[in-house]
């Protein structure tokens, strides 16, 4: 259990005293902000309660960025909210919050959020928030103020808070500063934070590519020792953690900084030997694999986990493939199918991909086989395959990234299919996925399904 903190020492960098910031002396206009969340924001305000736009979708309109999902903060209670709104649903078990539902968008409504402690008075609140003995919190449901609220936010950039009564941001830990400054900073002792939720070495990685800010020394300095922390956590949650980090436009970036402070290795432990060998093709395929996603995302072509899955665990699954034919003398396709389960399994102890990528993912590996083979009537009814156009694209990726004795075969394989395209052109993709607009977040908990959409 955490100890009481004595209630006049305050966090690192969280104020005494919130700045209070005129609206005549920020940038945030409510034509900015998202019609539902207003909505929301406006009929809290009108029942008496208050009523904030919070985190990270005011750091990015005073960045000028347009925030992905808006989030709320009130003095309303749960109950109390669900009250005010008939599409209104309560989720959650580890922080209840609000729902509101406009269509397909959400807009999350929490409730302030108070502090834990062992102190008498709050031995009731104490019921409701436990710790485990690596000091990571697992359960935490205790209202508090608008400062509480606050301090317990990560960095001092996700700390402010835009106030539907005024117009006015709040800003708790010279978030403001600090998004002038262009520097990420943990509000509290960051190694203390990243204790309680490891994701939150993850979510600095991603805001330092995705805002182009750099870590104050106290926020990177301990990620690489902790690094291993990221084993505690739920691999449904790092899912969710790595889509956002790799299908948001920055995964190359992501990639580099990951593996740099050990990150990745923990993402993905079959990769970690290949990071150490960057000349040659396997480290090569995932560079290259991150880059075409970043690459197709800017031309606004849509991306599929399940392609960057079978991109990633591609050489382990090569690795795994050679050991089982030597081993008993496989042939190919069967050594492939075993490889990929033994692959996946693994990849599935640190990150739970769903079924509905890892199916098409292997897919695209078996094609791999098929491609080489194929004659006569196979070729036509594979350029038919719902895969095909994305196991072609593998197969340019692997031709891109082979040593050159490799290299000359699998050119002349993508020279093959290439001229067969011109004669047939290739089936849409029935079922590829493009990045949901909004994931899990503290809790892991997901707001909204990836939507379906077309095209790798
Ligand atoms: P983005 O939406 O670009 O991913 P964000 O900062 O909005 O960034 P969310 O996951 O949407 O991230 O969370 C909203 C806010 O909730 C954050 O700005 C932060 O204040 C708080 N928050 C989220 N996750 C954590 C965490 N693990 N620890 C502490 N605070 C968190
Ligand atoms: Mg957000």
């Amino acid at each position: 259990m955490r100890q009481a903190e004595p209630s006049s020492d305050l966090p690192r960098n969280i104020l005494a005293k919130p700045l209070v910031i005129p609206r005549d002396q920020h940038p945030v206009s409510r034509k900015d902000i998202a019609e539902p969340a207003l909505k929301v924001l406006y009929r809290l305000h009108n029942a008496g309660y208050e009523a904030f736009l919070v985190g990270g979708c005011v750091r990015d309109l005073l960045l000028g960025i347009q925030p992905k999902d808006f989030d709320v903060a009130t003095s309303a209670k749960p109950e109390e909210v669900q009250k005010l709104f008939r599409n209104c649903r309560l989720v959650g078990r580890r922080f209840r919050l609000a729902h509101i539902m406009f269509g397909r968008e959400i807009i999350e409504v929490a409730t302030f959020r108070g502090h834990h402690s062992d102190s008498e008075e709050n031995a009731q609140a104490q019921k409701h928030a436990k710790s485990d003995n690596e000091g990571m919190l697992l359960r935490d449901n205790v209202y508090g103020s608008i400062e509480e609220d606050a301090q317990r936010r990560d960095f001092t950039v996700n700390a402010l808070y835009y106030n539907i009564a005024d117009f006015s941001i709040h800003d708790f830990a010279n978030g403001v500063r600090d998004i002038e400054n262009g520097v990420l900073r943990m509000i509290g002792d960051a190694e203390t934070r990243y204790r309680e939720d490891p994701v939150r070495m993850l979510r600095a990685i991603r805001f330092a590519t995705k805002l182009s800010m750099r870590m104050d020394a106290s926020v990177a300095d301990p990620i690489r020792q902790h690094a291993a922390l990221l084993q505690n956590i739920p691999a449904a949650r790092l899912f969710e953690e790595s889509l956002k980090l790799f299908t948001a436009g920055k995964a190359l970036a992501n990639f580099e900084m990951l593996s740099d402070y050990h990150l990745f290795q923990q993402l993905f432990p079959q990769l970690k030997n290949y990071l150490k060998a960057p000349e040659e093709s396997p480290y090569q395929m995932l560079r290259q694999t991150f880059a075409d996603t970043d690459a197709r995302l800017a031309k606004g072509l849509s991306i599929t986990p399940a392609y960057l899955f079978a991109a990633l665990l591609w050489w382990p699954l090569q690795a795994r493939m050679e050991e089982l034919m030597f081993e008993s003398g496989l042939p190919p396709v069967d050594a492939m199918n075993i490889a990929a389960a033994d692959v996946i399994g693994r990849q599935m102890q640190s990150i739970a991909v769903p079924k509905r990528f890892t199916i098409p993912a292997r897919e695209i590996w078996q094609l791999q086989q098929r491609l080489e083979r194929a004659k006569g009537k196979r070729v036509k009814s594979l350029l038919g395959h719902p895969r095909f156009r994305a196991a072609y694209d593998f197969l340019l990726l692997r031709a891109a990234t082979a040593t050159p004795l490799e290299q000359k075969k699998l050119n002349e394989l993508a020279q093959f299919w290439t001229k067969q395209q011109e004669h047939t052109p290739a089936a849409p993709a029935s079922d590829e996925v493009r990045p949901a607009k909004r994931r899990g977040r503290r809790g892991g908990r997901r707001r909204k399904k990836p939507g379906s959409s077309s095209s790798s």
